[in-house]
């Protein structure tokens, strides 16, 4: 772990005990560097992410069933997209597998809502990042009542089943709920009505919700006290600093693949003898 951080940043951003409402989103916790020394050091643990995530392909190329789950929470404008651009576009896109979560289709209506989630799961060997997830069914759902209270409640508990099912069959989970103000916000909307290459950003509904902030803050504060485990914990990433956050999601990333403890696969065939064939064809 570079020396910049004091405390490792899994550690620096778990949810236990956290209050979302009393959360400091301009913070770096476990960071002393400011702007600039976090930006190289983004560039420099890209790399060492870009490797780990290679022989994790290389692995699951060879048998190794299994893989690792990015899941990003957050409200609009938090910068999840960002993350998926800055982090996961660091990595090889062959061994990334990407999904993000909108409004339920039709054909996702007709079906349990962690249907489409199982759809979506990373393949072995693969990095999967989730852009939303089934968190919305806690999330969004709970804020706009959009079922009652006796369908939603339960599912704290279904999902933390579903993750432990996943977690035995080889998915590192990484979830990660991204904290932006309620200024910040603004600010960013204000620039996606101010710029040509932002305005596709830009949803007009983004602007009501910011009157439910309150009731997000509490579902979100749900979300982290009930399915915050041991097998599968909440990180909490203050994210009014893009350089900040993306420096933290990698690093947990890199954290959740050393854990994995990653080899180069073994070659199948004998290399000096393969060697010598080439020699001579
Ligand atoms: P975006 O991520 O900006 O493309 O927006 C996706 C939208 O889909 C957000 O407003 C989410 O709240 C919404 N969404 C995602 N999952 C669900 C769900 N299960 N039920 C209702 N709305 C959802
Ligand atoms: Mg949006």
């Amino acid at each position: 772990m570079p020396e910049q951080w004091t405390v490792c940043p899994a550690e620096a951003m778990k949810a236990d005990g956290l209050r979302v409402a009393e959360l400091d989103t301009s913070g770096t916790p476990g960071f002393t560097g400011g702007k600039k020394a976090g930006v190289a050091l983004l560039a420099e643990r890209s790399k060492v992410l870009s490797d780990l995530q290679e022989k994790l392909y290389a692995n699951g190329r060879s048998g190794d069933r299994r893989s690792v789950l990015l899941v990003l929470q957050g409200m609009d404008t938090a910068g999840k997209g960002g993350i998926v651009r800055h982090v996961i576009g660091s990595v090889d896109p062959q061994g990334v597998d990407h999904a993000a979560f909108g409004v339920p289709t039709q054909e996702e209506q007709r079906h349990h809502y962690l249907w489409r989630i199982r759809e979506a799961l990373p393949r072995a060997g693969q990095l999967g990042v989730f852009d939303r997830s089934h968190y919305e069914d806690v999330l969004v759902v709970r804020v706009h009542n959009l079922v009652p209270p006796t369908v939603w409640e339960p599912r704290y508990d279904e999902i933390n089943a579903f993750e432990r099912e996943l977690v035995d069959e080889g998915i590192t989970l990484v979830k990660v709920a991204m904290f932006v103000s309620l200024d910040e916000q603004k600010r960013r909307l204000a620039e996606r009505l101010e710029r040509a290459d932002k305005f596709w950003k830009f949803n007009p509904a983004d602007i009501d919700e910011r009157a439910y902030w309150p009731a997000y803050q509490e579902a979100y504060q749900a979300m982290l006290d009930r399915t915050s485990t041991e097998y599968a914990p909440w990180h909490v990433v203050p994210a009014d600093r893009k350089w900040f956050s993306r420096l933290a999601v990698t690093e947990l990333l890199i954290a959740a693949l050393e854990r994995l403890e990653l080899d180069w696969p073994l070659p199948t065939f004998d290399v000096e003898q393969q060697k010598r064939r080439l020699a001579q064809a």
